[in-house]
């Protein structure tokens, strides 16, 4: 009886005492419309021209935009019909211009005809900030190891799938990258991540990366500011044509 009781009493109290309610939304509430977004005209993928606000890094004509290997004189590859070619035994070539975050779009091919095996076959590389390697490789029909092949963040993470095109036709990289930030002690505070997109296919879908993309041994970090980007010299003609990137 007497249980009954104070539970009487503690309904009574709480039909009693009053607390605020939460303020009643409406739509506007979540709505924002300062300050409103650049416009950037969209390029034309039949024409090969970039998005109105994207830094042009090759646009057909000159390699005007690329130092040599080391950064000591002009890129020494050939441009020919608004492509670009890679002259084997010259060195990679490397942008003036250095990124932090970004959204890099290149165009690659290989020329029909080439030969070769496994990584012998189309083999080169853009590497973000001069250090993390995104494989660029002639995996139409050429096994190699996977985290080796076209779009692996090479030797660490393979790509999801094998979207090649066949010699003689055109692939489409559009990579995003998020630059890596370091503590005071060298090691990573965030590491870097890279989204890659060839032909339209998903290869990786914001994937950390763990350093260095070495060929030999296990990946380095090494604290660094931002870098340019470098297409390598793996010694096979690979083409490319329109090259833009738009910092974020
Ligand atoms: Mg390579």
């Amino acid at each position: 009886m007497a249980v009954a009781c104070m539970m009487c009493a503690g309904q009574m109290n709480a039909q009693e005492k009053k607390y605020p309610e939460p303020a009643q939304m409406s739509p506007e509430m979540t709505e924002f419309w300062t300050p409103q977004r650049k416009v950037v005209t969209p390029g034309d993928i039949k024409t090969n021209t970039a998005p109105s606000d994207a830094i042009v890094l090759f646009d057909g004509k000159d390699l005007s935009a690329w130092t040599n290997d080391n950064g000591s004189g002009d890129a020494p590859w050939t441009v020919k019909g608004g492509v670009i070619t890679v002259k084997p035994g010259s060195g990679s070539i490397v942008t003036k211009q250095k990124f932090k975050n970004f959204q890099l779009h290149i165009e690659w091919s290989v020329p029909k005809g080439m030969e070769g095996e496994s990584q012998g076959r189309g083999n080169s590389g853009v590497f973000l900030q001069d250090k993390y390697e995104v494989q660029i490789l002639d995996c139409y029909k050429n096994e190699t190891y996977i985290n080796g092949m076209t779009g692996s963040i090479y030797k660490q993470t393979p790509p999801l799938v094998n979207a090649m095109r066949p010699q003689g036709e055109w692939n489409v990289y559009d990579i995003i990258f998020t630059a890596p930030i370091f503590k005071e002690d060298g090691t990573f505070l965030y590491r870097p991540f890279v989204t890659v997109i060839q032909n339209g296919i998903v290869l990786q879908n914001h994937t950390e990366i763990l350093g260095t993309t070495e060929y030999i041994g296990h990946p380095q970090v090494t604290p660094h500011e931002e870098g340019p980007i470098r297409l390598q010299d793996h010694g096979n003609p690979i083409q490319f044509r329109n090259i833009w990137i738009r910092p974020m």
